[in-house]
């Protein structure tokens, strides 16, 4: 196994009672929010082609010689943690495509700054996997999972993997992750009978189920505000079946808001459309290339890699996230709410056609990383 050398060349002076370095600075952007958690896209390629996501079957994709290696995407996130972030999201594209992705998760795990370590996947590799990423110090994993019904997996992702996803999912269980959760893009006339039952496959898997509303994201170029299933309404089909659901204390700036249900099942909803959470967001991106968006919106990121392979030092990068976090006034999600939400159809429409999409690539959801 390829092992990585010592990814702190920006380690801190500073060292909190509990013997954890502190970070640098706290940074806020315009609006006080300070940067807590990063977003890590490590591939921009996928196995599935969901509709929601990547509906064309075919992409521009990033070169090679633009992917960040490991040691530089480690170089970079120590550059974050400097600032204040200590929560760190692995994603995609299909993080689980990048080969040896153990080998960035032991080298994350090993930085004392970051509190907590999650993957996001859509779990069709898992079986053969998890095991790996739990030795190597992954804490959590989200696996995507929008239906119960392979057919209908079928017909969303193009792909026949229904039954990896399923058995990732117990994968992810027997490994011992610290806790498991499962995200559901909820879809008018796709899954939207199926949000019950999800709850009980969640409940039997050990899992937390979190009900995401469709999200108009670059790369969403079939959405329409009439597919969105709202926030309340999700709460109502589910209060139907179960009875009230009492909303959970808010875990800081976590998008999902979570519920209990009379039996003492919880869940979440992630109401990124209709109610978004810009006010406290807290989150940057980084992509495989190494652009920073400082939003899932935003049209346009900051060129880490160009520093960072032109020689630029450790306190050179951090000082250009840094008077980019301070400036930034972003809340995409709310701006897109303005144009018209549901029930109040508006001016909205698909953010970006394919031939946008094709022109940058950085605007795709699958490479920016969800
Ligand atoms: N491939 C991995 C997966 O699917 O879990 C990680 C990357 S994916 C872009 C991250 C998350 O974004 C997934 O949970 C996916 O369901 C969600 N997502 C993608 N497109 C979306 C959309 N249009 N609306 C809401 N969520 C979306
Ligand atoms: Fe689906 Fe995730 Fe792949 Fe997008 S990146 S197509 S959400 S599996
Ligand atoms: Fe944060 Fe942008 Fe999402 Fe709002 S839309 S929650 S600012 S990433």
């Amino acid at each position: 196994m390829i092992t990585l050398g010592t990814t702190s060349g920006m380690a801190l002076g500073r060292t909190a009672p509990n013997g954890v370095p502190r970070a640098a600075s706290d940074v806020r952007d315009a609006f006080g929010r300070p940067v807590r958690s990063l977003r890590i896209s490590v591939t921009d390629k996928c196995n599935l082609r969901c509709g929601y996501c990547m509906p064309e079957e075919d992409y521009v994709w990033l070169g090679r010689q633009e992917i960040l290696s490991f040691e530089e995407i480690a170089v970079l996130a120590g550059a974050f943690s400097d600032l204040g972030v200590d929560r760190l999201r692995i994603t995609g594209g299909e993080p689980l495509l990048r080969r040896e992705l153990e080998v960035l998760v032991g080298s994350l795990a090993a930085d004392p700054r970051v509190r907590d370590l999650a993957l996001t996947t859509n779990g069709v590799l898992l079986p053969r996997l998890a095991g790996r990423l739990r030795e190597a110090g992954l804490g959590r994993v989200t696996v995507s999972l929008d239906t119960l019904r392979p057919e209908r997996f079928l017909a969303l992702t193009r792909r026949d993997a229904h039954a990896e996803v399923l058995r990732g999912i117990g994968a992810a269980r027997d490994a011992g992750f610290e806790r498991l959760k499962l995200n559901t893009v909820v879809i008018r006339g796709f899954n939207d009978d199926e949000l019950g039952d999800l709850l009980e496959f969640g409940r039997r898997a050990g899992a937390e189920v979190r009900f995401i509303e469709y999200m108009d994201v670059g790369g969403a170029t079939r959405w329409a505000l009439d597919r969105v299933v709202s926030r309340a309404e999700i709460l109502r089909v589910l209060e139907e079946r179960y009875g009230a659901a009492v909303a959970l204390p808010n875990e800081g700036s976590a998008p999902a808001d979570r519920f209990v249900l009379p039996d003492g099942l919880t869940f979440g909803i992630v109401s990124s459309t209709t109610a978004p959470f810009c006010g406290t967001c807290d989150r940057a991106r980084l992509t495989t290339d190494g652009m920073f968006f400082l939003c899932l919106y935003a049209r346009d990121g900051l060129d880490l890699k160009r520093l960072l392979r032109g020689g630029a030092g450790a306190g050179e990068i951090r000082d250009a996230i840094a008077g980019a976090w301070r400036a930034r006034t972003d809340r995409g999600a709310e701006d897109r709410l303005a144009l018209g939400a549901p029930g109040r159809p508006g001016e909205r429409g698909v953010l970006y056609a394919i031939e946008d999409l094709r022109r940058d690539v950085h605007r795709e959801m699958h490479t920016r990383g969800g």
